[in-house]
């Protein structure tokens, strides 16, 4: 799956969370695995290696989500929303990512590569995915409108309000 989908799972997720730095942490640790696709700078070689592996196990997910639990306030709800996203991420790739992109799910230890029988999954660029990503956008709306915020607060909380406000703007005058 495309990070920017796995992103706006994770920010989906995070939503029963109060602040947007947690909010931030959650978000980050749904789009995190694919850290180990950075093996793309110096060639495919590294990529096709370490992509899938070092980024896309139990153990990155565990020590990065405690890690970045604890600069949060509310560090044990924080906690398992992260664990939350992190397996979303690994739950998107395994539908979404096409042959050959299993799960390693407990390397460095075991080096079995977890997939989906081919029936249920899905190329990288498929119209699954699209729709994936289109609910989303969909979803993200629905907050822009119930909740005051989107994805955009990640970036900036004042483009976040510009948006919220665009979104607002745009079904009242379809209520009109
Ligand atoms: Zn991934």
């Amino acid at each position: 799956m495309f990070p920017i989908t796995h992103g706006m799972i994770g920010w989906l997720i995070a939503q029963p969370l109060g602040t947007r730095k947690s909010r931030l942490i959650v978000t980050v640790s749904a789009i995190l695995p694919d850290i180990d696709g950075i093996g793309a700078i110096f060639g495919t070689d590294y990529y096709a290696r370490y992509h899938h592996t070092v980024g896309h196990n139990l153990f990155f997910g565990l020590s990065t989500s405690i890690i970045l639990s604890l600069i949060c306030e509310d560090k044990k709800k924080t906690l398992s929303f992260t664990l939350l996203a992190f397996h979303s991420h690994l739950l998107g790739d395994l539908f979404g990512s096409g042959e050959g992109w299993g799960i390693p799910y407990f390397w460095p230890y075991l080096k079995k590569i977890y997939e989906l029988p081919f029936q249920f999954r899905w190329e990288l660029d498929s119209w699954q995915n699209l729709v994936v990503t289109f609910l989303c956008v969909m979803l993200i709306i629905y907050c822009a409108l119930k909740k005051n915020r989107t994805l955009v607060e990640i970036f900036s909380e004042q483009k976040d309000r510009m948006v919220v406000n665009i979104f607002k703007s745009w079904f009242k005058n379809e209520k009109n």
